[in-house]
């Protein structure tokens, strides 16, 4: 630690060495020349992703060390594989090397405490990654999305396609609910965007929920799991449904949905007689992107996970420069000992309708991989 804290000294003594021959110059050192920028050289972030099973860790976890490397910085990419003791152990070790910023998306926002005791001791900073970090000081800046715009998208998408928007008393429409993992903090953002936006129509009785389980505790999917997700849309279809038809369902993330559809399908859905219902999703995954233009899934959210990775690695960037990183909500993430100061990016609906211009024409995704 003292070769670190000896590095970070040696740095500040450089960076005042050049604020001083810029202003002896008559140059301004204020509005971010790229001189300023120097933190990278000989820096390590650690980065601790959650797994690899889903196609958008893969892609932060790649974006953020190309973007990192650009600055010159070290990094030491970890997944935990879903596993909350492999996550915590790869972050011990992280601290032990002697990592200068820990960037983490927790798979269990709330095992993280005692780990980032230890950061904190060693003077090392951390940015929460996408999901909060919870029921900690310890934790800095936090780069995410609009995650309870997410939940309203995915849920504007149903009431606007099931027609309800236009008012006039349509429906019932049936609709099933599904939400992400319980111990990751964005899933009850997700679902109270939906919920408040479903809420007046389920009220109204346009919309019937039927399994009657609307409780976010009866539909929490742990660890985002694709196969949970595909038992439990079995399990209603067989005891809430029969021969009734289900019209609509919300589901968080493009895993789930794939689940959901195998579902759906072993019921005989996918037929003229009987069409898929209008299923939800979020991430822009390959797989959910061709499932909606083969007409199986019907919507997801974009979430740039470029954009994303830029925040971050702003974030560390400053906080490694003595600097204060650019945020722009500084109240809505509370995480039980403090609000922690944000970045938050905008989700985008896709559908069969903009997924070209949104997702190809943007390069997030070849259109090669589509066909
Ligand atoms: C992320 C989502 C993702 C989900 C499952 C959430 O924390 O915000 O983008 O779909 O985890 O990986």
């Amino acid at each position: 630690m003292r070769i670190r804290r000896a590095r970070r000294a040696a740095l500040a003594v450089t960076a005042v060495s050049l604020v001083l021959s810029l202003a002896a110059c008559g140059q301004n050192s204020e509005g971010g020349s790229k001189d300023e920028s120097k933190g990278g050289e000989g820096s390590t972030v650690g980065i601790a992703m959650p797994t690899k099973s889903s196609e958008r860790w893969i892609a932060d976890g790649s974006n953020m060390v190309a973007q990192f490397e650009k600055l010159g910085y070290k990094t030491d990419l970890q997944y935990g594989e879903d596993d909350v003791a492999q996550q915590v152990s790869q972050i011990e070790n992280m601290i032990t090397k002697g990592v200068d910023v820990l960037v983490i998306a927790a798979i269990d926002g709330r095992a993280l405490t005692d780990v980032l005791q230890q950061a904190a001791d060693q003077d090392i900073k951390v940015i929460s990654y996408d999901r909060l970090i919870l029921g900690t000081e310890n934790v800095d800046y936090y780069a995410s999305f609009d995650n309870e715009r997410v939940g309203v998208l995915q849920a504007g998408y149903l009431i606007d396609k099931l027609g309800l928007k236009s008012g006039g008393q349509k429906g019932p429409f049936s609709i099933e609910l599904f939400a992400g993992s319980p111990d990751d903090n964005n899933t009850r953002y997700f679902f109270d965007g939906a919920w408040k936006t479903l809420k007046p129509y389920i009220d109204s009785k346009q919309l019937v929920v039927g399994s009657g389980q609307t409780r976010l505790d009866q539909i929490t999917t742990l660890r985002w799991d694709g196969g949970t997700a595909q038992k439990r849309m079995d399990d209603l279809l067989t005891k809430a449904y029969g021969s009734r038809k289900v019209d609509a369902v919300l589901s968080p993330y493009d895993g789930i949905s794939i689940g959901i559809l195998s579902a759906l399908k072993s019921d005989g859905y996918g037929t003229p007689a009987k069409p898929y219902p209008l299923v939800t999703g979020q991430d822009a995954e390959v797989a959910s992107v061709k499932s909606i233009i083969a007409g199986q899934q019907t919507q997801t959210v974009y979430k740039d996970t470029r954009a994303l990775a830029r925040q971050a690695v702003q974030m560390a960037d400053a906080v490694l420069n003595d600097k204060k990183p650019e945020v722009n909500d500084t109240k809505t993430y509370d995480n039980e000992v403090k609000v922690v100061p944000a970045y938050l990016l905008d989700p985008v609906s896709v559908d069969r309708s903009n997924y070209q211009s949104v997702l190809v024409e943007s390069g997030y995704i070849k259109a090669s991989d589509l066909t």
